[in-house]
């Protein structure tokens, strides 16, 4: 029989009493693979997991881990997923380096706890009783004990947010070396690089329901632009007589211009440009190539205006 995949979600629905979080949505998650789930706050995303982690009833649609029910097959999941709780759970005067030797105390074949304290930059804090601990500090060791049992499978709901950047690098490592192991991990994130660094696949949600999925690569696709500074007022359709057919050109605002060309920008474009400007004694300044980037995909398709 085939492996099953690390999360097969099939027409998820989940309500709240007076709201629809997850309305139908279906989602793929491989093993070694890293799975980012991005979308605006009340998308739904952190519904979506807690059924996977078995802590809510779907109201329709199948939800499978690891090939089993998180809500039936609980027992035999624990040792095999980690779960990294916002907060909570843990008693307030436990020490960082006794709370994750007891919580590695739980696994057969757990990670070494002080190594991993030392991975996470929490060495100097191993004697720091938790509500002592800073909120990264505490964040660091909530991802230290979804870890330490050495899960086949991980669920993170924004692990970095707040992070100063050299936790934020720490955890990408971390992260990175989960993949490399051979774990699968789960991604809910507000912060488009990291989906960017470290996503093999990225599903966009919104309203609950998938509106995207695919590989960082694919979703931003090939499109490019090129960007210059110039004198306001250069003769933009004379610029694009000039380019490859497909190539669009425009001026906005005043002396900053945007060449786009849906297939990306090629050397013959660049040149393009260069050779126009200079035949009329401009000097194209700030010159910049660009691809779309996956913030810019996610805010064409969850749009621009602010969320609760
Ligand atoms: P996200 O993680 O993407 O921000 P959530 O799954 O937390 O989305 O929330 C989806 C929707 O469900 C939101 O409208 C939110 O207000 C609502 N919701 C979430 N949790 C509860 C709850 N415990 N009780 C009632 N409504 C909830």
């Amino acid at each position: 029989m085939n492996t099953p995949p690390a999360v097969e979600i099939d027409g998820l629905v989940k309500s709240y009493r007076n709201a629809t979080a997850v309305a139908g949505l279906s989602l793929r998650a491989e093993r070694s693979q890293v799975t980012a789930i991005l979308g605006p706050n009340g998308a739904g995303k952190t519904t979506t997991i807690e059924t996977c982690e078995g802590y809510r009833k779907p109201d329709g649609g199948s939800v499978r881990v690891l090939g089993l029910d998180p809500i039936a097959d609980a027992r035999t999941l624990r040792p095999r997923v980690g779960v990294m709780l916002q907060s909570g759970g843990v008693p307030t005067t436990v020490r960082a380096a006794e709370y994750l030797r007891v919580m590695a105390s739980f696994y057969a074949r757990p990670l070494d706890p002080a190594r991993l304290l030392d991975t996470l930059g929490l060495t100097g804090s191993a004697r720091t009783p938790y509500r002592q601990l800073s909120g990264g500090q505490q964040q660091r060791l909530a991802l230290a004990a979804a870890i330490v049992g050495r899960p086949e499978l991980v669920f993170l709901d924004e692990p970095t947010a707040g992070l100063d950047p050299q936790a934020r690098h720490a955890t990408w490592e971390l992260i990175e070396g989960l993949r490399a192991a051979g774990t699968a991990v789960i991604l809910a994130t507000h912060y488009m690089e990291e989906a960017e660094r470290l996503a093999d696949h990225v599903a966009i949600v919104d309203h609950g329901r998938l509106v995207a999925d695919g590989t960082p690569a694919s979703l931003t696709g090939t499109a490019g632009q090129l960007r210059f500074r110039a004198e306001p007022g250069l003769d933009t359709d004379g610029l694009l007589a000039a380019l490859p057919a497909g190539s669009a050109a425009k001026e906005s605002p005043a002396g900053h211009y945007l060449v786009e060309r849906p297939e990306g920008i090629e050397p013959q474009l660049i040149a393009a440009v260069t050779a126009w400007c200079a035949e009329r004694g401009v000097l194209a300044a700030k010159l910049q190539i660009e691809s779309r980037t996956l913030e810019d995909v996610f805010l064409e398709l969850t749009g621009r205006e602010l969320r609760d």
